[in-house]
């Protein structure tokens, strides 16, 4: 299996290798945290000096053009672009540490619909009101 993922915004590729790299940042902190590409993975890759502590928000950034990845179309959640078997769908994921909730959304003709959900705290989201049909 493998999966390709990319910006939402610029259309960059996020994992040239395996790892996807994003920019993060924490109160004035900002590093490049390295995540599986598996969704509902919850391995992280962390710069050496950097801990995470359960609960901590984090807002995490394209390293290529700089944008925001938070989505407007799931509140709390980002997201990204990712090919999985030549199918293109949005990856949505939890920005607070410890908290697992993953949403993979297809974006194919008619409402977009939740493919897979991944993580302890996926319901959280997925009750909420949105425009994604479950
Ligand atoms: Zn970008």
């Amino acid at each position: 299996m493998s999966w390709s993922y990319s910006c939402p915004w610029c259309g960059a590729m996020l994992n040239p290798d395996k790892t996807i790299i994003l920019t993060a940042s924490r109160g004035g902190e900002r590093v490049l945290i390295g995540f599986h590409p598996e969704p509902g993975n919850y391995e992280l890759f962390l710069p050496p000096n950097v801990s995470i502590s359960e609960g901590d928000h984090w807002d995490f950034f394209c390293p290529v053009c700089r944008e925001n990845l938070l989505t407007g179309e799931l509140e709390g959640l980002c997201e990204l672009r990712m090919v999985d078997d030549d199918k293109e769908q949005q990856v949505f994921f939890s920005r607070i540490a410890g908290e697992q909730a993953t949403l993979v959304v297809s974006k194919g003709k008619g409402k977009p619909k939740v493919q897979e959900k991944h993580g302890d705290h996926a319901t959280r989201y997925t009750e909420r009101v949105m425009p994604v049909r479950f």
